[in-house]
């Protein structure tokens, strides 16, 4: 029997691959999805998602909301006449409402698949080769399909380090670090990246001792240093311990737990012992397994597949998205390119602005940003001014008992047009939305100042910021 022709055939089912695939097919596209993970659910099958959904941004969002109630309930509501008593933390039971999550988001998409008629394979998917018409041979699991199409998204998978064995339960990744269910006394995590910074405010919330080591000299080397700089002190002032500029030297773990040997940034020797470590320093893209090499499919130094501006590959008709290509690592992105990959197959102009894609940390206060950073452009000479103004300026803010933060919007000196928006306060991973709208139209910062802002909302620290920078803020 012939093998299956498919128009498309997408590899990996996270937000990547699961919303090109449903895009894909929405086009009127023959398409397929395989997934191959081992996060199997009820019926035995990987579950769809990817990263995202089973050991990634939901879960952690999901723990991070439960920590931020617990920290509500302990610190903040006596001052607001609310008496509760000391408030207790069940953490299996905030581990099992997790979980919950992840099965009805996991198990919803293969009800969108059914739904948009793109078929689920279930099993690792490889090249086999091209046919004589130029379509490739796939295998997924132990059969064979064609496809005209192929889109990679095969994500990627936790970085470790040499010496420091991961086992997900002493020394975890983001898998294990999403599953301790009892709160440990003491915590420490490598790397203050987004992971450290998340998985290190639930603990923290929760009551265990974080200590979080750093290698770079700078933190939040990425973010506008105006934000890093007053997430620090912010963090600090919470509870986290932070230390940068440090060395891992080693790490031997015991019945008691975990003991670091580390150098701080002046050179001396430190120990640092805990009962678990999150080890959280960036994550390598997933090409293993695809048969690459034998189908010359092209990667870079960093092994992230190669792709131009709407992510072709070098092959014709293999395309890859999300994690697995340049970019940065995020559901959002992946999905953004899913999307304009499927359009593209079908003969439209779909597009992706990678420089408009926003980020966003969600601690306590959130940080979000779009758009460029004071320091780049600086550094690149571009003459700029700065709207800044902080929460505590708004009434809103005030009523929320959400005081901490500021909004910083930068345009450009001669033309106006908004360049970057930082964002550190609450509710940011919401309100940077405006400013993605405001930027992907090429607005000005008088545009946001000309527009109406309900009041008291949050949005009006956005609104205050676009005057400030024409320096005619009204409530600064
Ligand atoms: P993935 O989600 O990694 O999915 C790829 C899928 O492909 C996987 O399921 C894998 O099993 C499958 N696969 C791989 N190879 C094969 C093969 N050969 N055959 C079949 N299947 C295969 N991003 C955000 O935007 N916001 C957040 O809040 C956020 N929080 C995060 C929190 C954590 C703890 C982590 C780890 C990540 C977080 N991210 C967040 C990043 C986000 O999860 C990723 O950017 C996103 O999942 C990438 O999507 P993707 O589809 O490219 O890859
Ligand atoms: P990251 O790149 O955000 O941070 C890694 C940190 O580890 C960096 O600060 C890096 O300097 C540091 N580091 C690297 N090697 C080290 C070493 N040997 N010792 C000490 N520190 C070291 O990576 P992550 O936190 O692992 O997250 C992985 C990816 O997942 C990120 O790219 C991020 O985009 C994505 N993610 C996003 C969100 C979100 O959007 N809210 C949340 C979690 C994860």
């Amino acid at each position: 029997m012939p093998n299956t022709l498919f128009d498309v055939l997408v590899i990996g089912g996270g937000p990547g691959g699961y919303v090109a695939a449903i895009r894909a097919a929405q086009l009127g596209l023959k398409t397929a999805c395989c997934e191959s993970n081992p996060y199997a659910d009820p019926k035995g099958e990987p579950r769809l998602g990817g990263t995202c959904l089973n050991v990634g941004c939901i879960p952690s969002k999901a723990l991070l909301h439960t920590s931020h109630l617990f920290e509500e309930a302990t610190h903040s509501f006596a001052a607001q006449g609310i008496g509760v008593g000391k408030p207790k933390i069940d953490a299996s039971k905030m581990i099992a409402r997790k979980d919950a999550i992840v099965n009805q988001l996991t198990t919803g998409i293969k009800g969108l698949f059914k739904k948009n008629k793109v078929t689920f394979l279930a099993g690792h998917g490889s090249f086999v080769g091209q046919d004589g018409q130029g379509n490739w041979q796939m295998q997924v699991g132990d059969k064979q399909y064609i496809a005209r199409h192929v889109i990679l998204a095969t994500g990627s998978s936790p970085r470790h380090l040499p010496g420091i064995p991961v086992d997900n339960e002493l020394i975890c990744d983001n898998v294990g670090a999403l599953r301790i269910s009892s709160v440990p006394k003491k915590l420490a995590i490598i790397g203050a990246g987004v992971i450290g910074l998340e998985m290190g405010s639930v603990w923290r919330r929760l009551g265990a001792e974080v200590t979080i080591l750093e290698a770079l000299p700078d933190f939040l080397a990425a973010a506008d240093q105006d934000i890093a700089k007053e997430a620090r002190k912010l963090f600090t002032r919470q509870g986290l311990t932070i230390h940068t500029g440090c060395k891992v030297d080693a790490v031997k773990t015991s019945k008691k737990g975990v003991a670091i040997a580390w150098t701080n940034k002046d050179g001396k020797a430190a120990t640092l012992e805990a009962d678990r470590l999150i080890v959280s320093v960036g994550r390598q893209p997933n090409t293993a397994g695809l048969n690459a090499d034998e189908v010359r499919l092209a990667t870079n130094e960093r092994g992230q597949i190669e792709v131009n501006e709407y992510c072709q590959t070098n092959l014709p008709n293999v395309w890859a998205i999300g994690d697995v290509v340049r970019g940065p690592m995020l559901a959002h992105k992946a999905s953004e390119e899913g999307v304009m990959v499927a359009e593209r197959i079908a003969g439209q102009a779909g597009h992706c602005n990678l420089a408009l894609i926003p980020s966003v940390v969600y601690t306590s206060p959130e940080i979000a940003w779009v758009g460029q950073t004071e320091q780049a452009l600086k550094a690149a000479g571009v003459a700029i001014k700065v709207g800044k103004i902080p929460y505590l300026a708004n009434g809103r803010a005030l009523g929320m008992d959400a005081r901490d933060g500021f909004v910083k919007t930068i345009a450009c000196a001669q033309t106006d047009r908004i360049l970057g928006v930082h964002i550190i306060g609450a509710n940011a991973s919401e309100l940077i939305a405006e400013a993605v709208v405001a930027m992907e139209f090429g607005a000005s910062s008088e545009d946001i100042a000309r527009i109406c802002h309900a009041h008291p909302t949050l949005s009006e620290v956005l609104h205050e910021s676009a005057l400030a920078c024409d320096g005619r803020a009204l409530h600064f």
